[in-house]
């Protein structure tokens, strides 16, 4: 594997949370993410969201930033985990207040704390006539997790995804949260990150969203990620402008890989062209062999 050089101190400037949304299926984690993404909340962003690229970012009326994953459930970030890939800072787990917690609401409870993340509870739905947060919250009392309503120091919101109602609010309490861990990163230095999609596009070839975690990306570089590399030939961010360097917290899609790398994978950043594709190369004869060995097995 590649080494990161360890940073100065000095160096780190804060950086914007990045948050997976999880939750029980109809609960309404694709609901939420579309309002925030169409929400466009927020001060000072020039033109929608228009692609779905697997994350993106929105900034508040304050000026902060959060970036969230766009792909709702648990399975992306099980994933990403099972690569080693430790890409969310805080786990906003959407539940229904006309439902209970089911099996997939506890199943993001643990994988929220196994990875020791923190968790944002967004109990949605609530402009239904049927809906009963103090349930939900009694609830979660009896499983120990006990919400700031409810004498606790968790963060829940009581939100609709569909009217939008408390969902700014709801953003508050993630950035309170990401205040607390104190999220510091260095833009400074060639890029490395996660790999959260990719694809073969008819038109442009290989295009791969990534999040670029320290360091800033920028075109011309040469990057390898997975047994995948190339040289980075554009960058389009969520909105479809393009830019031409990406600091940390920032999701960008770019165009340039040799293929497509699996979500979960890490990027690097190399110095020389040749080294990127060898270690590349020599990754894939290894996975290669691997599974020819499993299949043997
Ligand atoms: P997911 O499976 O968790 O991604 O859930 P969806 O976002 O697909 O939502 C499931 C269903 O619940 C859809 O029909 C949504 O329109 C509906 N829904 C989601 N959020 C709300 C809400 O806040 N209020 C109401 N009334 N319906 C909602």
């Amino acid at each position: 594997s590649i080494e990161v050089e360890a940073d100065a101190p000095e160096d780190l400037k804060s950086r914007a949370p990045i948050v997976t949304v999880m939750g029980h299926v109809d609960h309404g984690k694709t609901s939420l993410l579309d309002y925030v993404r169409q929400a466009n909340v927020i001060a000072g962003e020039s033109g929608g969201i228009t692609q779905h690229i697997g994350a993106y970012g929105v900034t508040l009326e304050g000026g902060q930033r959060i970036t969230f994953l766009d792909t709702p459930g648990h399975e992306a970030f099980t994933a990403m985990r099972a690569r080693g890939a430790q890409v969310t800072d805080i786990a906003v787990i959407v539940i229904a207040a006309d439902d209970a917690i089911m099996p997939q609401t506890k199943e993001a409870i643990s994988h929220a704390q196994a990875a020791g993340v923190p968790i944002v509870f967004a109990i949605n739905k609530v402009d239904r006539p049927t809906a009963n947060p103090e349930k939900i919250k009694d609830s979660l009392a009896q499983m120990n997790l006990l919400v700031e309503d409810w004498g606790g120091k968790i963060q829940s919101h009581d939100i609709s995804a569909k009217t939008g109602q408390g969902v700014k609010e709801l953003l508050e309490k993630v950035l309170l949260e990401a205040e607390l861990l104190e999220l510091k990163s260095n833009p400074d230095k060639r890029a490395n990150g996660t790999v959260v999609e990719a694809f073969l596009d008819k038109g442009r070839g290989y295009v791969s969203t990534i999040l670029v975690q320290g360091g800033t990306l920028k075109i011309g570089d040469y990057v390898l990620a997975g047994t995948n590399s190339g040289k980075v030939k554009a960058m389009q961010d969520e909105r479809g402008n393009s830019v031409k360097e990406a600091g940390p917290a920032t999701p960008i899609s770019i165009l340039g890989l040799d293929g497509a790398p699996q979500a979960g994978d890490k990027f690097h950043v190399l110095e020389d062209e040749r080294e990127a594709k060898q270690i590349a190369t020599k990754r894939s004869q290894l996975q290669r062999e691997q599974s020819v060995r499993t299949q043997r097995h």
